[in-house]
């Protein structure tokens, strides 16, 4: 069955139509070049059309870098894409489309990407942190997204920082993803190290104390939902991690450091995940497809 995965970044929409397990077409365009209208529905609806032209796809999957109602068919708050923001995403595209629309958070697609890649466990609970220009945050309990309450459990970027008064793209001041994720990497940047570019940062300065605290930071984090949740299995990935040079022995030593003893801290093993620029699209499909099949959603 072949699926048309999409990932809307803030930045680049990726899109690709995968046929079991096999990318058979992938395009990653602009955002602003697919939303050009007041009507995002229609823009989507549009971008698949001309895209899947030809291809007989049975089912589309979107990640969207957002809080999603707990039933997966609204957009509550995205701060990047505030045109997606409380229209009916899944019922008003299926409609015009004419297959299932599935939605999802997109560090949870990237998760389901990881978990199968890396052969995570099928039980228990896989907490996924993504350090990217946010702190994205997925938490899967037996294959399927641990949604909360209201569905907008998981948002570790959210968690508050102490004398921290950064506003946040959420409306919220001081959160952990102001000063653990690359955006707080692109102001070091201009402040401590004009000379670097912002790729080199780690490769030439790692060892300095404006990005060791930065590290530090990001360890604060992964222990805090550790120390939480106990997970079977801890993915940490996202491009700030994987920067050139980025000290994975340090934060590996400072998350180890501040992660209660004897367990979770003696048993936890952290895997580091590689940035590939398809896995949301490829993990987005495979989401459906579990889902569609009605069995496990990861
Ligand atoms: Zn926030």
């Amino acid at each position: 069955m072949i699926i048309i995965g999409i990932d809307i970044g803030g930045t680049h929409f990726r899109i690709g139509a995968v046929e079991d397990g096999h990318m058979l077409k992938f395009e990653k365009v602009p955002t602003a070049s697919v939303f050009c209208t007041s009507n995002a529905i229609e823009d989507l609806a549009r971008k698949i059309r001309s895209f899947g032209e030809g291809i007989d796809y049975k089912a589309v999957s979107v990640g969207i870098p957002a809080a999603l109602d707990r039933a997966r068919k609204t957009v509550l708050q995205a701060p990047n894409l505030k045109f997606m923001e409380r229209i009916p995403v899944v019922d008003g595209l299926s409609a015009l489309l004419g297959v299932p629309v599935i939605a999802e958070r997109d560090v949870t697609m990237g998760l389901c990407y990881d978990a199968a890649k890396y052969d995570l466990p099928q039980e228990g609970m896989i907490c996924g942190i993504y350090f990217g220009t946010g702190v994205g945050n997925a938490i899967l309990l037996d294959g399927k997204p641990w949604k909360g309450h209201n569905g907008v459990a998981g948002e570790l970027g959210h968690i508050p920082v102490h004398g921290s008064t950064i506003p946040c793209g959420c409306g919220n001041i001081g959160c952990m993803e102001c000063s653990a994720g690359g955006k707080y990497l692109a102001v070091l940047q201009k402040e401590k190290y004009p000379d670097t570019p912002i790729g080199k940062l780690f490769a030439v300065h790692a060892a300095e104390a404006p990005l060791v605290e930065f590290v530090d930071l990001m360890a604060q984090a992964v222990a805090a939902e550790v120390n939480i949740l106990d997970p079977d299995a801890l993915v940490i990935g996202g491009g700030v991690m994987n920067m050139e040079g980025f000290p994975k022995d340090l934060l590996k030593e400072r998350i180890e450091a501040r992660l209660r003893k004897p367990y979770p801290a003696e048993s936890l093993e952290i895997l580091f995940a590689e940035d590939e620029p398809d896995k949301s699209v490829v993990g987005a499909v495979r989401f459906a497809l579990n889902q569609l099949k009605g069995e496990k959603e990861c």
